[in-house]
C-alpha cells in the first residue's frame, strides 16, 4: 500500500480554501524550494503558490515527495494533538481548556523604559531584551511598523537587541505574520531565533517540530505568545476610524482593547471604539480560529485582568521555565502570583473556550472539546 505524502494540493483544499487558514506564513517559510509567497494585500493574510512551478493548488516537488508545506502547519489535520504531544509530552486533558502550563504570573519588566514602552507589564520586550543580552537567542522574529509607525501597517521584523525591542514594543490590532522574518534573520547569520506572535503563530514551530520539518524548526527555539481572540483587517482604519470617528492613521498614539477599542490620539484626546462597530473589519482567518491563549508557546501572555500594567503570564515548558527563572534571578522581572487576580483566570478560561468552540465541526474534533459545563 502507498504511504500517503499529504503535500501543496492536500495543504490548499484542506487548509487554506478549506477555511482553516490563519495566514499564520509557516508553510512560506518551511517551503524548501522557495515555491509559496504570501498575499498581505486587501486583506488576504494567506500564502499562494507561485504558478512558475505548477499551479495554484498544485505543486512539482509536492508530486515528487515534498511534504514540507503540510508538516509545517499548524491547523493541518490533526494538529492540536501532535503539537501538545511534542511540546508537553502528553495528550492535554478536556479540562485543559486553555492549554498546558506549569504556572500563572502576573509579571512586569523592572526597566522602567521598557515597561513604559510595552502594551501591559513590558514583560514581552523584557524577556526578548534578556535573552537578546543573556545569548539565548540571537534574534527575535516581532511585528514592527512601516517608516517612523504612523501609519501603523504592521511589518514582520528581525530585532537583535534592546533597543530593536523597544521600538518594536506594543500591540498592534491588525495581523502581522512575523514567521516571515525568518529569511532576513537566517540571511543575517542567526541560528536561534524566538518568534513573538499569536496562537496561530506560535504553533507553527511545534507542528514543525512534531512532524520533523528540519533546521527551519530547530531554529525557532523559542516561542512567546499573545493571547488574542481576533485581528483586524487593516482596512478598519480609513473605513471605521475614519469613515466615522475622523481619526486618521497619523493621529494615533497607542492603541488597546480592553471591552471597547481604546485610540490615545496625539491631541491628547482619548476615544473609545464599540467592539460590536469593529467586528465588521475581522479577519477572516481569525473566524475559526479555537485557540485563544497560544497553548503551544513556552510562555504566553495576555492583559486581562485587574491590573492593566502587569503582564498575565503562562508558562507553560520547562524552557519557559528556566528563562523566566534566570530573569527574576537578575532582577529583570517583577512577579506576583497568578491567584492576586482570579478574575483574570477565570476570564481565561471564558474566553479559551469561546475560541474553542469556533474550530468548524467539518474538521477534526480534538480543538472543539470542552470540559462539561459545572452545574
Ligand atoms: C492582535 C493582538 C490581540 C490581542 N488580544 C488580546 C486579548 O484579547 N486579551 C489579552 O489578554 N491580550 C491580548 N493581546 C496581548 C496583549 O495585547 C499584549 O501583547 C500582552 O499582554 C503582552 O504585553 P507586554 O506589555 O508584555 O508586551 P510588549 O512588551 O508590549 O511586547 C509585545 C510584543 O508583541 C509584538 N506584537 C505587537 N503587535 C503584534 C501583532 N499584531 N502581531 C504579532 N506580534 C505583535 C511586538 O512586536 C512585541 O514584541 C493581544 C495582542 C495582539 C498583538
Ligand atoms: S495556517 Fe499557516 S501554515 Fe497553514 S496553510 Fe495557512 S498560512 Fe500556511
Ligand atoms: S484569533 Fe488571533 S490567534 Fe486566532 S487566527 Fe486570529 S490572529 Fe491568530
Amino acid at each position: 500500500m502507498a504511504i500517503e505524502k499529504p503535500q501543496w494540493t492536500e495543504l490548499f483544499e484542506e487548509v487554506v480554501t478549506g477555511g482553516l487558514c490563519t495566514g499564520c506564513a509557516a508553510c512560506v517559510i518551511a517551503c524548501p524550494h522557495d515555491v509559496l509567497d504570501y498575499d498581505a494585500a486587501d486583506g488576504a493574510y494567506k500564502p499562494f503558490h507561485l504558478d512558475i512551478d505548477g499551479s495554484i493548488d498544485t505543486c512539482t516537488h509536492g508530486a515528487k515527495g515534498c511534504t514540507m508545506c503540510t508538516r509545517a502547519c499548524p491547523r493541518f489535520r490533526s494538529w492540536e494533538e501532535e503539537i501538545d504531544e511534542k511540546r508537553f509530552g502528553r495528550p492535554r486533558h478536556v479540562d485543559e481548556v486553555f492549554g498546558q502550563s506549569i504556572e500563572i504570573f502576573l509579571a512586569r519588566a523592572t526597566d522602567p523604559e521598557l515597561a513604559a514602552a510595552g502594551q501591559d507589564g513590558g514583560f514581552v520586550s523584557a524577556l526578548l531584551a534578556f535573552a537578546l543580552e543573556h545569548d539565548h537567542v540571537d534574534a527575535a522574529l516581532v511585528s514592527g511598523l512601516e517608516g517612523d509607525g504612523s501609519s501603523w501597517r504592521t511589518v514582520p521584523t528581525v530585532v537583535t537587541d534592546r533597543a530593536g525591542v523597544l521600538a518594536t514594543a506594543g500591540s498592534r490590532y491588525t495581523y502581522s505574520a512575523n514567521m516571515l522574518a525568518y529569511g532576513e534573520a537566517v540571511e543575517a547569520g542567526a541560528e536561534r531565533l524566538a518568534l513573538v506572535g499569536m496562537g496561530c503563530q506560535v504553533s507553527g514551530p511545534g507542528a514543525m517540530q512534531a512532524r520533523k520539518a528540519g533546521k527551519v524548526a530547530r531554529r525557532l527555539g523559542l516561542t512567546i505568545g499573545l493571547l488574542c481572540s481576533k485581528t483586524f483587517d487593516d482596512a478598519i482604519f480609513e473605513e471605521l476610524f475614519e469613515a466615522k470617528y475622523q481619526i486618521r492613521r497619523d493621529e494615533i498614539l497607542k492603541m488597546n482593547i480592553k471591552g471597547v477599542f481604546q485610540l490615545w490620539l496625539t491631541d491628547d484626546r482619548y476615544v473609545e471604539v464599540p467592539l460590536k462597530e469593529c467586528h465588521a473589519w475581522t479577519r477572516e482567518g481569525c473566524t475559526t480560529c479555537p485557540d485563544f491563549a497560544a497553548e503551544h508557546a513556552d510562555i504566553s501572555t495576555g492583559g486581562i485582568g485587574s491590573f492593566s500594567d502587569w503582564t498575565l503570564t503562562i508558562v507553560r515548558t520547562e524552557a519557559g521555565k528556566d528563562l523566566l527563572d534566570a530573569m527574576r534571578e537578575a532582577g529583570q522581572v517583577e512577579l506576583r502570583p497568578g491567584d492576586d487576580d482570579p478574575a483574570a483566570i477565570s476570564l481565561l478560561r471564558r474566553l479559551a473556550g469561546v475560541s474553542r468552540r469556533r474550530w468548524p465541526a467539518h474538521a477534526v474534533e480534538a480543538p472543539r472539546l470542552l470540559p462539561p459545563p459545572v452545574t
